[in-house]
């Protein structure tokens, strides 16, 4: 918290000259006032209100930006959940921490009763990412150090003030029921919901508001994305002098190879929308010492239907890896595995309403040389930041597979859909240096608030009118009766605390001395 601290007091006179320029900038958005304005009950006013105050806007934008300096790897989110956590405590939430087996993991509850709405937040990063903010052309803060590649530092932010804003209201108005932040670790290696799940922190709740930082402001509803595996394979062999004796050593590192090859000639007899990829982990040393250990770490995805039968082959191929070595497959270590995502069509319908009351932000000149600028190191149009929000269109009619989200999980066991708020440059790159720049400072505050306003604003309708909350129930039942809940987790399975650890402590300390140094 100290680190914390002084790297944001050297940012002050860049934040006061932001805080001016957002003040007059979301002044005049729709949900400030102006001839315009649609009639709004005097609740969701309430949290639109005092989401628009210039102290609220500055508040979470300076957390956000501390999680994006932070840049903390998956389960390795100490300094981040531990903001967060104490940002909800401070506001009058109960805080319970290191939920589910994760030092990382909290839930933050206020009120109690039904209803129960329930707001997911992510705050990891990815590795390799590390960029300066606001910086349209590559350039780490630290070479080879995480980011914040996906806007995850702007998204548990956004849930948390939704979630205050929320509460402020149930106090002047006397609303009924219970808001949740779900503080959810390690999103990046979708591994945190399916245990969450598993030890009950989801039961009673009656709907879910995700998020997930975009280029646009929207949501959607159907299924979509990938259920996935996440295994690490460790094969364990005999160790020899390579030159001298390589006779008696048996090398762990062919068996994966083998298996790499396996897999790979195993993907032309797979369904279009499957993906693999795998990362060595270890692979021995030195080429003159026959590696005796070696392990690959794969996620295997396809839809839920066919995710257990692929799974099964790229075991087979492990196998087959470990048979030609002569090795021994030590361990299959299922760090997580997951479901599609089932977005509710009429969470979704009602989380629209809120996103078009909101509106899109009014970015100013700076924040529109920015997006061009780096539109045009990208390659990209340079058309700027967006003008209007999404339209709710219906799902693709084909699927063509994709990445995955733990949140898949969770859209399975209460009705949940994901309001996507802006930030990101349309053609900036997730998973890449260019969402890293475009995630610190003005946008991501503007973006957040934006998407804290219809988190709120559709909270605050899901706890006030029974009806709306009864759509969402009604189809979740009728689709849950089709598709029930089993988890593809194995019950053995533990969370990944260790996984990120060497990474993360190899840069922490660098990154707080660059920024240090800024
Ligand atoms: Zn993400």
């Amino acid at each position: 918290m100290n680190n914390s601290s002084h790297r944001l007091i050297r940012y002050r006179s860049l934040l006061s000259a932001l805080v001016i320029a957002l003040v007059l900038g979301l002044a005049s958005g729709p949900a400030a006032g102006g001839a315009a304005k649609p009639k709004v009950a005097k609740e969701k006013q309430l949290v639109l209100d005092w989401l628009d105050k210039p102290e609220t806007i500055e508040k979470f934008g300076k957390i956000s930006d501390a999680i994006w300096e932070y840049a903390e790897l998956g389960l390795q989110e100490f300094e981040s959940s531990k903001l967060l956590a104490d940002t909800l405590e401070a506001a009058g939430f109960t805080v319970e921490r290191g939920l589910a087996g994760m030092p990382t993991c909290f839930v933050a509850t206020y009120g109690s009763g039904k209803p129960v709405i329930g707001l997911l937040g992510e705050f990891d990063a990815l590795p390799m990412l590390s960029q300066k903010g606001r910086v349209p052309k590559k350039d780490p803060v630290v070479e080879g150090a995480p980011g914040h590649g996906c806007g995850h530092n702007a998204m548990c932010t956004a849930a948390a003030a939704a979630a205050i804003a929320v509460k402020e209201a149930m106090v002047a108005h006397g609303i009924k029921g219970t808001i949740k932040v779900f503080g959810s670790p390690a999103e990046e290696i979708v591994a945190s919901r399916p245990y969450m799940i598993r030890t009950g922190l989801f039961e009673g709740v009656d709907a879910v508001i995700d998020n997930h930082s975009s280029d646009g402001f929207g949501t959607d509803y159907g299924v979509g994305g990938n259920a996935l595996f996440s295994t690490i394979f460790t094969f364990k062999g005999k160790t020899a002098h390579s030159a001298g004796a390589p006779w008696v050593g048996r090398s762990a590192l062919d068996a994966v190879e083998i298996m790499d090859v396996a897999t790979n000639y195993l993907r032309e007899h797979l369904p279009i929308s499957q993906r693999m990829h795998y990362v060595i982990l270890e692979g021995g040393e030195a080429p003159n010492v026959v590696p005796d250990k070696a392990s690959v770490w794969y996620y295997v995805r396809s839809t839920d239907e066919g995710l257990e039968d692929m799974y099964r082959r790229v075991v087979d191929c492990a196998k087959a890896g470990a048979l030609a070595a002569g090795v021994e497959l030590a361990s299959m270590r299922v760090v997580s595995a997951i479901h599609q995502r089932h977005a509710n069509k009429a969470a979704a319908e009602l989380f629209q309403k809120n996103i078009e009351l909101v509106g899109m932000p009014t970015w100013d000149d700076e924040e529109q040389a920015f997006a061009k600028a780096l539109q045009k190191e990208l390659g990209a149009e340079q058309k700027g930041m967006p003008k209007e929000v999404d339209k709710l269109e219906a799902p693709s009619g084909m699927f063509v597979g994709g990445g995955s989200s733990d949140v898949g999980d969770v859209t399975m066991i209460a009705p949940t859909a994901t309001i996507g708020f802006p930030g990101s440059v349309p053609g900036a790159i997730g998973h890449h240096w260019s969402n890293v720049a475009c995630f610190y400072g003005s946008t991501a505050w503007k973006g957040l608030n934006a998407g804290a306003k219809a988190i709120a604003a559709s909270a605050i309708d899901l706890l006030t009118k029974p009806e709306e909350l009864a759509k969402l129930r009604k189809e979740f039942e009728e689709y849950s009766k089709l598709h029930p809940y089993k988890p593809f987790l194995p019950a053995d399975a533990q969370p990944p605390n260790d996984l990120n650890k060497e990474l993360m402590d190899k840069y922490r300390s660098a990154l707080g001395k660059a920024l240090a140094g800024k």
